[in-house]
């Protein structure tokens, strides 16, 4: 075992290929449904929204996919990202357990999720894709595509959930700033948008109808813009395995291998890209690490969702897949602070949890905020509020194997910095926050409005 602090990869060690683990799902994959017919999903509908070299990347069952150069090329702007061993955290919290992280905040926009825009970007250009069109919450996912098209010459629409748009406006400007045009959804620019607003004038948005918004852009524009998701989908995930592939390198480095892995999930990318390579260590070479989603008590999407057929989006415009899911009606409650809130989870995290690869859990916001404070006053770093529930859940272990006295090794993904969530810490200083138990009416009155599937 090694005595260093940080773990860093020299760029020639940058992985050449991602990890695609529908090529060894214990089960099988679940059909993809269309949102009217209710039938398969064919190729023609997808290809209204995707580029075909993401289609294929989305139904592939090949275990590696190679990473193209340009792609690589962008990814050494911030990439590998470096692992932490959280030496000074485990003093404060006096555990024998060793405890890190890998740090996705070094990213230009501060996160993980240029880790798919960049690819994405990329195959739209090579496709000759003109713009993009895409919804984004708080702006993580919209600063990120908003760079990747920067990069690669393409034009971004962003529909922008606004309460957002209005309450957390650097992102939108950090947007801006790459040349991306962000719109305050619901919007009058669509059909979807004019009748929500004729119901709801004053209408807060949520990421659902922002999808819905920007989906119904691309899928009207008669093939001048294609429609890109920061989450969820199959090839968004594989994109993100970067991260846990650099990361069993770094634990070699550092001569351990975890005990726990642990991931947020908000729509699984960042929990998936860290946790996919160990899960496909423990699926095909014997290994037995425990797998831990970690969601917010106010969206409890894996662990008190229905795993059903459900839509994607609120209009009922996107595919309907199977996953767990709070339903496609679902607005998430106005007290809550930390992200990570899209009604439902991936397909294949969903399947995982289903079959017993993953356990999910649920932490509430006072805690999430504390851990991320006691994390802050030892290493340094503001987590995202998103990150935080990785943080409380890496914490909680920790303590336990105080209580045990065993020395386990515990590695989570800090998937950004919360630089621009600072208001929600605020908010948690001043007392404004207070935890919040989604209400089981509210789901069982969601479950109603399921898609009948035969
Ligand atoms: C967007 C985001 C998340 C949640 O999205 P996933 O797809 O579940 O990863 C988590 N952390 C950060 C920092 C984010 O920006």
């Amino acid at each position: 075992m090694s005595e260093s602090t940080k773990y860093l990869l020299d760029e020639s060690k940058l992985p050449k290929a991602w990890y695609n683990i529908n090529a060894d799902m214990p089960v099988p994959p679940q059909p993809v449904l269309h949102p009217g017919t209710k039938e398969l999903v064919t190729p023609d509908f997808l290809g209204v929204l995707f580029p075909m070299s993401l289609i294929l990347q989305e139904i592939s069952t090949e275990r590696y996919i190679e990473i193209p150069e340009p792609v690589r090329e962008v990814y050494k702007l911030w990439r590998p990202t470096p692992l932490f061993r959280a030496r000074r955290l485990e003093k404060a919290l006096d555990t024998p357990a060793h405890i890190y992280y890998k740090y996705e905040g070094v990213s230009p926009v501060g996160s993980h999720k240029p880790n798919t825009a960049v690819p994405q970007a990329f195959y739209n250009k090579e496709a000759g894709t003109k713009t993009l069109t895409t919804e984004t919450g708080a702006g993580q996912w919209g600063s990120a595509l908003a760079m990747a098209c920067n990069f690669f010459g393409l034009d971004l629409e962003v529909y922008m959930v606004k309460v957002s748009y209005h309450q957390k406006p650097y992102r939108r400007i950090i947007m801006q700033t790459f040349g991306a045009e962000v719109y305050a959804s619901p919007t009058d620019r669509t059909q979807y948008g004019r009748a929500l607003l004729a119901e709801t004038p004053d209408s807060p948005g949520s990421l659902g109808i922002a999808i819905s918004e920007a989906v119904e852009v691309a899928a009207t524009s008669g093939g001048a813009k294609k429609y890109s998701l920061g989450s969820v989908l199959n090839h968004v995930l594989m994109h993100q395995t970067v991260i846990g592939l650099e990361t069993l390198e770094q634990m070699a480095l550092a001569g351990e291998y975890p005990d726990v892995v642990i991931g947020c999930a908000g729509g699984g990318s960042n929990f998936a890209g860290f946790t996919f390579p160990f899960i496909r260590e423990n699926l095909t070479n014997g290994q037995k690490t425990h797998v831990i989603a970690v969601e917010p008590a106010s969206c409890p999407t894996m662990t008190r969702g229905t795993y059903a057929f459900d839509y994607g989006d609120t209009a009922a415009m996107a595919p309907i897949v199977k996953m767990h899911t709070l339903g496609h009606t679902f607005v998430p409650p106005g007290i809550h602070a930390g992200g990570l809130r899209y009604h439902g989870m991936s397909p294949q995290v969903s399947a995982l949890v289903a079959g017993g690869h993953i356990e999910a859990r649920a932490i509430h916001q006072l805690a999430t905020f504390e851990g991320a404070v006691t994390f802050a006053r030892a290493e340094g770093i503001v987590p995202a509020p998103e990150s935080a529930h990785a943080v409380r859940a890496a914490i909680d272990e920790a303590v336990a194997c105080k209580k045990t006295g065993e020395q386990k090794v515990i590695a989570f993904n800090l998937s950004g910095h919360g630089h621009f969530d600072m208001m929600a810490y605020q908010a948690y200083f001043n007392g404004d926050l207070e935890d919040y138990d989604y209400p089981a009416e509210a789901i069982a009155e969601a479950m109603r409005h399921l898609p009948d599937i035969g």
